[in-house]
């Protein structure tokens, strides 16, 4: 560690709402609240400028150090910032050439083989730190419709003073996905819902604001736009450019395959620090909301359709505010910055099945819409180098990679779980059954 990092350290780390700039609280704050009251999201209030020594040469958790310790040494002991970092990314991100320029960055080698468990992982780490010392464990509460529950579960499994509960509608996700809710225990308490996704969140979001249960529990959230999941969405992105150009600059353009555009910002993040980026794209299917803005400079939310890329299916990204932020509303610097593409499942399917058959690779439907983007904004500018962001393992999407591409070998953290017997408690769809069951 360098003596110019300690100096830096002792500026505060302090973050505002979207909403409001002069609203301003401590990492500390910003993570156990998930949420500013004003209804905006948190955002940094300085990024660190990284010198390439600082990342060139690094794995993730050096990077990863590098960065928090200039972020919130002020807050986080940098023995413990050390720690935690190693522990939340002791699984690699690889990358698999498809040939001289087009590059898959594999982010789906942590234990619920998705991107997301690199915030999860994180963020649980963060929250275990700034709740010690409390007298009573905090209690996330998390619905979910599959992915983002598994990677919160294993995120927060046997953390320390964290308790969580998982609402999950029953008999709609699918079966690895419950396996990967319902076979943890110890800390993970997962309650099979008789209803749907949004009888799930409702439960949630009642709980929040009843004034008994909060009396008696400490409650939180491990949502999506947590601050703490979304700054460890830029790490890899630093790794990405070691693994390919080691020891020279090259123009590179990453692909991102894009729901909520966390990832994203967490790209846009890594350049605002200083690592050399020619362009993002955003890569949707069928719910093509940020790509229209880009194109036509309105921004229109709408209702999401159901696509067979479904961790991507969102009609109103909650991340969008973030991106606006970031470029002060002008959409003409947006647009210099960041290309939008969008796909439907039949294009998907069918690129699924050419990488497959030119290269013997199998891509997850996500990786496919980036695929995709990338051979678009290649046919509408330059060959450029590229790097598609690889978000989950084609052994989670089985019903439709296998069609495909034949039987996939199923990795062993996923096929063991299937074998574990499941406990889930089964729940009405009822806010008192709820809260009776709480506070037990
Ligand atoms: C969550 C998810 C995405 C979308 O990521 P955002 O950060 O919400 O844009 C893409 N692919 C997979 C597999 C996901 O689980």
């Amino acid at each position: 560690m360098s003596v110019s990092v300690r100096v830096r350290s002792r500026v505060p780390m302090r973050l505002y709402s979207t909403h409001n700039p002069q609203l301003q609280v401590s990492f500390k704050e910003a993570v156990l609240n998930s949420l500013p009251p004003d209804g905006g999201l948190y955002m940094p209030r300085f990024l660190p400028s990284l010198p390439a020594t600082a990342w060139r040469g690094r794995g993730i958790p050096q990077i990863a150090e590098e960065i928090c310790i200039r972020l919130f040494a002020d807050e986080i002991p940098a023995d413990i910032i050390t720690q935690i970092v190693y522990s939340a990314f002791d699984f690699d991100a690889p990358i698999h050439l498809l040939d001289d320029k087009t590059a898959i960055l594999e982010l789906f080698h942590g234990p619920t083989l998705a991107f997301k468990d690199f915030g999860a992982r994180f963020m649980a780490r963060i929250m275990s730190y700034f709740n010690q010392g409390e007298y009573q464990p905090l209690h996330i509460l998390v619905a979910t419709s599959g992915d983002t529950g598994g990677a919160v579960a294993a995120g927060f499994f046997d953390v320390p003073g964290i308790e969580v509960t998982i609402l999950y509608p029953s008999s709609k996700v699918s079966a690895l996905q419950e396996k990967q809710l319902t076979t943890l225990g110890k800390n993970i308490h997962a309650l099979e819902v008789q209803g749907t996704f949004d009888d799930c969140q409702r439960l949630v979001k009642q709980a929040f604001l009843d004034k008994e249960i909060n009396r008696k529990l400490r409650l939180s959230s491990a949502n999506s736009i947590s601050i703490a999941r979304l700054i460890p969405q830029s790490f890899y992105y630093f790794h990405a450019y070691n693994l390919l150009a080691p020891d020279r600059e090259i123009p590179l353009v990453f692909v991102v395959p894009s729901g909520n555009f966390g990832n994203l910002t967490g790209g846009i993040l890594a350049a605002r620090m200083g690592l050399p980026v020619h362009r993002f794209i955003a890569a949707t299917n069928a719910n093509d909301i940020v790509p229209a803005y880009l194109e036509g400079g309105e921004y229109l939310p709408r209702p999401s359709e159901q696509t067979i890329s479904n961790a991507m299916d969102v009609g109103n990204p909650s991340n969008f505010a973030r991106m606006l932020d970031l470029y002060q509303g002008n959409w003409e610097a947006m647009r210099t910055d960041i290309s939008g593409y969008a796909f439907g499942d039949r294009e998907t399917r069918s690129a699924m099945r050419e990488v497959y058959e030119n290269y013997r690779y199998v891509m997850d439907p996500h990786t496919a819409v980036g695929y995709l983007a990338l051979q678009a904004y290649r046919r509408e500018y330059a060959p450029m180098h590229g790097v598609v962001l690889a978000t989950a393992h084609p052994a989670k999407f089985l019903d439709v990679v296998e069609p495909i591409t034949g039987k996939i070998e199923i990795p062993l953290k996923l096929a063991e779980r299937a074998d574990l017997p499941k406990h889930a408690r089964l729940m009405p769809n009822d806010f008192e059954a709820f809260k009776t069951y709480l506070l037990s």
